[in-house]
């Protein structure tokens, strides 16, 4: 059983405000969503105040529809699908991403952190398509939330904890909770469990979490759901590990897997197909989450070595802590490493340039050298330098002009430029900045003074680069959300088996043509289309012919009619024309041609001949009439007097005479 913890000591920690907690539309988020009466509309509202949440909550929904469902694009669906529990747990676990990126625990691999998290989330979720043992969508926030003790105690003691992490990566170590324990008398577990239940997780939930990290044999108890729980849990944390793991070392992992596979009573071929969708996701997902990966493995290839023996007994597979994820590959030359920012001096003298170096290297700098301007210009566009230090007086190119050049470049606006001169007179100080230089220091330096400058500078850098790390997402967000969305308008009006507009887009539609027809006083005439005796064919050959019959028909509809009509599927086997500029004379033939051109449809089924006809309802706007759905109607009424007079027939309730006279143009 993992320990409980101390609940002063939690109220404590607590109230200190340290601990990891939403922020902003997450915290309104999860205010609202424990009103018992907060409507669906109003959480929407709140929630597309932040476009990182709109995105990552409509794809959650959308990984949850059987993909024969139409995706989802709105939040409100979104909401729908996921229910209030699942969207404030996942708001905060989202919530908790972007804030805690980065941190202050040397040590602590943040990265590895929540991208560890991330895959036990969606294994859980995947895992709990195949067990049923909890919604997928709660267990894809209980996976995402299981480590988060570590993150606490990262957030809470960043300098202690990360001795404790280096105290753990020793040879011989004693386990991270025991040492957690000794330094802060309270492990990470225990923090998890109080956070979750905090959080208002269900107990089960949190049991699990606990359960799944402490797990010792058979000594958890037998309670079905909890100990299906915590052996997903655990086989999540074990593909969370292969994960993370270098690829020289997977394959060595898998037997740990497999074993808690069948602990699941999952057949191993089952097991590598869930692994490899989560893999998929975790790309996915790492992408939008903007998470650094490795290599994504190949779980079917990574068994392939292994002869599917099962081992004896196994501990507990844990994923590696944070703290002790294997090395990274060589980091390329651009990415940003917080703790080493790169720096590079561009002057003449190379004197000058070794005693920077010294001053910098102290200050963890990671620098750079160049002797002239147009070399400092190729390495700077090469390296992106977070700072550059140039000299006022160079041959060739001046640090002003440099520093003008730079400012014309996208990434050279993006770099902390400090000017270095002989002289220090106002006309220089003037002339530095116009140019567009963000500090200015006079020689000789003093290493001090220059490394407190450039400190200042390097909180400038960072505030910068977080806002561009924000905007970027944002940008992310919109354009796929823009996509999504139109792909949704067009899915959302059109019908999928004949490709016309469906009846949605058809009343729409309707509508304006009314409109415009009673603003210019101009007739309109609509048709109600019904294939006759269509459930026969269904039941004498199947839904599968008589789907292609509604196609060929839809086909042989539309090439009947003029360009300026629009035709709609709006029912099952029935469709709407629309006729704008068309009195009823001339909208009665055009309903003969169509009549006549379903009737010459020459369709076959085996060696059956299909007998396909249709009954036509016709219908003009007229005086008295009071809206679109009076117009619609009285073409139904005709449709159902063309059935009556035996089919195959055209039919009209409006007289001839009657209807010659047009509506009146609107006032
Ligand atoms: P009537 O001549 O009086 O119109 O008789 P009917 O058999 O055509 O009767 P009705 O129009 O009420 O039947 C429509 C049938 O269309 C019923 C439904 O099973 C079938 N249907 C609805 N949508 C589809 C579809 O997408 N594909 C297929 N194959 N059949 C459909
Ligand atoms: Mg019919």
């Amino acid at each position: 059983m993992p320990p409980p913890i101390d609940m002063n000591r939690f109220e404590q920690i607590r109230a200190s405000g340290d601990l990891p907690s939403p922020k902003g539309v997450a915290l309104a988020v999860i205010r609202l969503t424990r009103q018992q009466d907060v409507s669906i509309a109003e959480l929407a509202r709140v929630i597309s105040g932040d476009p990182a949440f709109v995105g990552r909550i409509i794809k959650a929904a959308n990984g949850l529809l059987a993909s024969s469902r139409r995706p989802v694009a709105s939040v409100q669906d979104a909401l729908m699908i996921l229910g209030l529990p699942a969207v404030r747990t996942m708001v905060l676990g989202f919530s908790l991403l972007s804030n805690h990126r980065h941190g202050n625990c040397r040590g602590f691999d943040y990265n590895a952190f929540w991208n560890s998290s991330l895959a036990i989330g969606l294994a859980m979720q995947v895992f709990a398509e195949r067990t049923r043992c909890g919604a997928p969508d709660e267990l894809f926030s209980l996976g995402l939330l299981s480590r988060v003790g570590e993150l606490s105690l990262a957030t809470l003691y960043p300098f202690d904890y990360a001795r404790v992490l280096d105290a753990a990566r020793q040879a011989n170590a004693l386990p991270l909770v025991v040492l957690e324990q000794e330094e802060f008398a309270l492990s990470h577990v225990e923090l998890t469990g109080a956070m979750l239940a905090d959080w208002g997780l269900p107990t089960v939930f949190v049991d699990a979490a606990g359960h799944a990290e402490i797990r010792e044999g058979a000594e958890y108890p037998e309670a079905a759901r909890l100990r299906l729980l915590v052996e997903c849990m655990a086989a999540a944390r074990c593909i969370a590990a292969i994960c993370l793991a270098d690829e020289s070392a997977r394959s060595a992992m898998m037997p740990r897997l497999l074993a808690a596979g069948a602990r699941l009573r999952f057949n191993r071929e089952n097991l590598l197909f869930d692994c490899d969708r989560i893999i998929r996701l975790w790309v996915e997902w790492g992408t939008l989450l903007q998470l650094e990966q490795k290599k994504a493995p190949s779980f079917s290839e990574l068994a392939q070595g292994d002869p599917g023996e099962l081992p004896g007994e196994l501990g507990a597979s844990d994923p590696a802590p944070a703290a002790q994820a294997p090395a990274e590959d060589p980091e390329p030359v651009r990415h940003i490493d917080p703790a080493h920012p790169r720096i590079l001096i561009v002057d003449d003298e190379p004197r000058t340039r070794t005693s920077l170096r010294g001053v910098l290297e102290q200050g963890s700098f990671e620098v750079f050298e160049a002797g002239d301007g147009r070399q400092g210009m190729e390495l700077a566009l090469e390296l992106q330098p977070q700072m550059m230090i140039l000299d006022w007086d160079m041959p060739g190119m001046s640090g002003p002009e440099l520093t003008r050049a730079l400012r014309q470049t996208r990434v050279g606006q993006a770099i902390y430029i400090v000017l270095l001169t002989h002289q220090g007179d106002d006309e220089r100080l003037i002339e530095a900045f116009d140019a567009g230089a963000d500090d200015f220091v006079t020689k000789p330096v003093r290493p001090r003074v220059l490394s407190a400058r450039l400190r200042a500078g390097l909180r400038v850098v960072r505030l910068q680069q977080e806002l561009e790390r924000e905007r970027e997402e944002i940008r992310h967000f919109a354009a796929q959300l823009a996509v999504t969305n139109r792909r949704l308008q067009e899915a959302a009006l059109t019908d999928a088996l004949t490709g016309f507009p469906n009846r949605r887009y058809a009343l729409d539609r309707v509508q304006q043509e009314w409109a415009s027809a009673s603003r210019w006083g101009r007739p309109l005439s609509c048709m109600i289309i019904d294939i006759d005796n269509f459930k026969q064919i269904n039941d004498t050959y199947g839904h599968d012919v008589g789907d292609e019959v509604l196609r060929r028909a839809a086909e042989a509809l539309r090439g009947a009619l003029r360009g300026q009509d629009v035709i709609c599927r709006t029912g099952g086997d029935e469709f709407l024309a629309i006729c704008p500029e068309t009195d009823l004379a001339r909208a009665l033939s055009c309903a003969e041609r169509l009549r006549m051109a379903l009737d010459s449809l020459a369709l076959k089924a085996g060696e059956d001949r299909l007998p396909i006809s249709g009954s036509i309802g016709v219908a003009m706007r007229v005086r008295g009439m009071v809206d679109v759905d009076a117009l619609i109607k009285e073409a139904d009424r005709g449709a159902y007097l063309a059935k009556q007079r035996g089919r195959n027939c055209i039919a009209s309730v409006q007289s001839l005479e009657k209807t010659q006279e047009l509506a009146p143009r609107d006032a």
